[in-house]
């Protein structure tokens, strides 16, 4: 897990700071970090500067003894949440020690740029950072989850020091790393994830991080205050057993947006607010009028039509109430998904929660556990359940002999893929593994074809392009209707096998699969003479099994009429696996050795050569004028 703070490098240097420097040698380096802190003021320390600047600079660097600073500073410190990051340097700039705020105020990564940039040491000891463990505080803040009990969190960062992960419930969609590991069951869970105020009736011993998920949506008469407003929000919040951390924003008609108590209550806490014109209000379909608020506003609702309208949603979350001159809804944001009712939740009398179930469609590399990305053992340990083939199942056992595993023969795809989607949109986490990358002659075009076509999925894909373009190109999970899909790639078995070989690939090269169970043979011998004709090197997957034998004889002959035999050729099989073999031959000799469905066949161009048992095409470097 990454616990550095997402935000970019710059943006946190440029906020105002302060370098205080006593000697001569602390100022000349304080003018030379100036370059590094654009936004800072040089101050020769004194006491009642650094009292000056606390609450208006966000980094504080000091360049001299560290006892100097305790000192000074201790008076100061309030928390972690408001403190600034404090670094201290020796004159020489050899050492930069972050000594507060190393999280949240950012102190552990000013201090890893100071030394950077200096060519001298960060000193950092806040015990996440030394055993590479997420710091959950920082960890919240990226994925905008807000903490509520501040004061369990030394506690669950000793227990993920301890136990080396932790177990984490949530009800929203997110995504988890190794050291924090999903489970369903809340009770066994160290850290919740949810807009619920209590998931328990006991005393919380769990961490609650709370997503911003709630929009509420507000009427109120002219003249109410911002304490009427506040105390109806809470109360209404709290009979449905919702977070007051969760509200993300509040919306309401335009006429009110000049509403002082509205005004009031929303600056207090700094929620968004959304306005909408009595027109877009009306045209939101099923809202019931209330005559008092047509007359007043000219809508024939307030409450309910905003939530809907500002969150997305097609279904209110908690249909409005009225407390006094305020009248509350409820609606969830980004959530025109499935709504479903946990049973674990519904056992506890609480109300709707959003699940966004997810399906990882994982490439799980040629065969041996350490060629699978970091990122797929993730998912895959995620997963509640597994859906795979025999074969690749029992490669990577290690890692999912506690799961549920759902094993189907090698040519049952279509029902291993249907079998997939109907878990996921059960609500589970659903791992569907091809080997070597997913997206090459494996599961992920078939798993996308049955959502296309699924009755029930009705997906809607127009919605998805346009959340995904006008994201950042970073955003790798696409959101369904009803479920999340994630195509995680591994390695495929050409390049396993190239890097067996050589490197065979390093110019234009086209892959043919040799298997005419789902492609005619016709189209295979035409597209082999293309790629052949054209000159690319060229990797045969599926090159012969029990039912084809022919095949990769009839593909060698077409090869051969137009190249010589001369041609080095490649075959791998198993690679990365217990009986791995590498055979370098030619295509006159290739016949001669054991070829078979574990095997990848790769024959060269016109190029292609051998060095010291390396196959190799060039890149024409060496024709290239220097
Ligand atoms: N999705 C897989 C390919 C599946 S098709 C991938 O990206 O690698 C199955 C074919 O892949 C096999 O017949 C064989 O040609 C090739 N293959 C898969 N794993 C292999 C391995 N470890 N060594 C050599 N070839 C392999």
């Amino acid at each position: 897990m990454n616990t550095e703070n997402k935000g970019n490098k710059t943006e946190v240097r440029s906020q105002p700071s302060a370098l205080f420097y006593i000697t001569d040698k602390g100022l000349m380096l304080a003018k030379k970090l100036k370059e590094l802190f654009p936004n800072s003021q040089m101050v020769k320390f004194k006491s009642e500067a650094v009292s000056e600047v606390w609450s208006e600079c966000k980094n504080l660097i000091f360049i001299m003894a560290a006892g100097i600073v305790v000192r000074t500073i201790a008076p100061l410190i309030k928390g972690k949440r408001t403190d600034p990051a404090v670094v201290v340097l020796d004159e020489k700039g050899e050492y930069a020690i972050s000594l507060l705020g190393g999280h949240l105020g950012g102190a552990n990564k000013i201090a890893k740029e100071i030394a950077d940039f200096l060519g001298g040491r960060a000193v950092i000891t806040t015990a996440s950072d030394v055993n590479n463990l997420p710091a959950i505080d920082l960890w919240a803040r990226e994925n905008n989850l807000v903490v509520e009990n501040w004061d369990l969190l030394p506690k669950i960062g000793t227990l993920l020091l301890n136990k080396g992960f932790l177990k984490v419930y949530a009800d929203i969609g997110i995504k988890l790393t190794d050291k924090l590991q999903k489970t369903d069951n809340p009770e066994t869970a160290d850290i919740l994830i949810t807009n619920k105020n209590n998931l328990f009736a006991h005393t919380p011993i769990h961490l609650y991080l709370r997503p911003k998920n709630l929009i509420i949506g507000i009427g109120c008469n002219s003249g109410t205050s911002a304490d009427e407003i506040e105390d109806a929000v809470k109360s209404i919040l709290a009979e449905n057993n919702l977070s007051f951390l969760s509200v993300y924003s509040i919306a309401t008609i335009d006429k009110k947006s000049s509403e002082p108590g509205l005004i009031a209550f929303t600056e207090k806490y700094g929620f968004k607010v959304k306005t909408f014109t009595s027109d877009e209000l009306n045209n939101v379909k099923g809202v019931v009028k209330s005559e008092a608020a047509f007359k007043a506003t000219g809508a024939k609702a307030v409450a309910e039509p905003a939530a809907l309208l500002a969150s997305g949603a097609k279904k209110l979350l908690v249909p409005k109430q009225r407390i006094g001159n305020v009248t509350i809804a409820i609606a969830l944001k980004g959530s025109n998904e499935l709504q479903v009712t946990s049973n674990k939740l519904k056992n506890k009398g609480s109300s709707l929660v959003t699940r966004h179930s997810s399906l990882y469609i994982v490439g799980t590399g040629p065969g041996s556990i350490e060629h699978i990305t970091p990122y797929a053992q993730n998912a895959i340990r995620n997963s509640d359940v597994i859906v795979g083939y025999g074969t690749y199942l029992e490669l990577i056992q290690e890692l999912i002999k506690d799961k549920e595993v759902v094993s189907t023969g090698m040519t049952q795809e279509i029902d291993r893929c249907k079998r997939a989607v109907e878990l996921a949109m059960s609500g589970k986490t659903v791992s569907i593994i091809s080997g070597g990358d997913p997206g090459i002659y494996a599961m992920a075009g078939l798993v996308f074809e049955i959502l296309k076509n699924s009755n029930e999925l009705q997906v809607t894909s127009n919605k998805s392009v346009e959340s995904r373009e006008s994201k950042n190109s970073s955003l790798v999970t696409r959101h369904s209707s009803l479920i999340d899909v994630e195509v995680i790639p591994g390695i495929s078995a050409l390049n396993a096998c190239a890097a067996r070989l050589g490197a065979p690939l390093m110019h234009d090269f086209a892959c043919i699969s040799l298997s005419n169970r789902l492609t005619s043979w016709d189209l295979i011998e035409k597209r082999l003479e293309a790629a052949t004709t054209a000159d690319f090197v060229i990797v045969l997957y599926n090159p012969k099994s029990m039912g084809r034998q022919g095949h990769i004889n009839k593909a060698r002959d077409i090869i051969l009429r137009y190249r010589t035999p001369e041609t080095p050729v490649g075959i791998v099989k198993s690679a990365m696996r217990e009986n791995e073999k590498i055979i370098i031959t030619n295509l006159k000799d290739m016949l001669d050795h054991d070829i078979d469905m574990q095997s990848t066949v790769i024959i060269g161009n016109s190029q292609t050569f051998l060095w010291e048992g390396w196959m190799i095409t060039p890149r024409g470097y060496a024709n290239k004028k220097q």
